[in-house]
């Protein structure tokens, strides 16, 4: 298992109109595009800093994971995204070696990206994604 960057740091907003010209106009960081992800229940606006990537998400039902997020922890960061090269090894190696998942399987991601988060008791605390880029 490979891990090869931070691909990105997830955001939780409550609305990408407010959130967004914050890092589009005052940071500057170039839009690469918003995108409904209905399995999450987000919409989610992703930007482009070197290699890296800022991930915004703001709910779309009052049930999703983010607006629980939101209710509990206000706006703020949610999640890291470590990029692999095989998301299917990653996984079966992190659960071989008694990592808890909250994702066994690979889920799909914005951008055409396949995720899989690590549960945050195996992971200090920090919710941490797996994310496998599709070129
Ligand atoms: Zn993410």
């Amino acid at each position: 298992m490979k891990l090869t960057k931070v691909n990105h740091i997830g955001i939780a907003v409550k609305s990408l109109a407010e959130a967004l010209p914050f890092y589009r106009d005052n940071l500057r960081m170039a839009l690469q595009g918003i995108e409904e992800v209905v399995e999450q229940k987000v919409k989610v606006a992703m930007l482009e800093i070197g290699e890296s990537k800022i991930e915004l998400l703001e709910p779309i039902t009052p049930d999703s994971p983010i607006a629980k997020f939101l209710e509990k922890n206000g706006t703020g960061i949610h999640h890291l995204a470590y990029e692999v090269e095989d998301i299917e090894a990653a996984i079966a190696v992190l659960k071989a070696e008694g990592s808890r998942m909250i994702d066994e399987t690979p889920r799909n991601g914005a951008h055409g990206t396949r995720i899989a988060f690590i549960h945050p008791k195996s992971s200090n605390g920090v919710l941490t994604e797996l994310c496998q880029c599709s070129h």
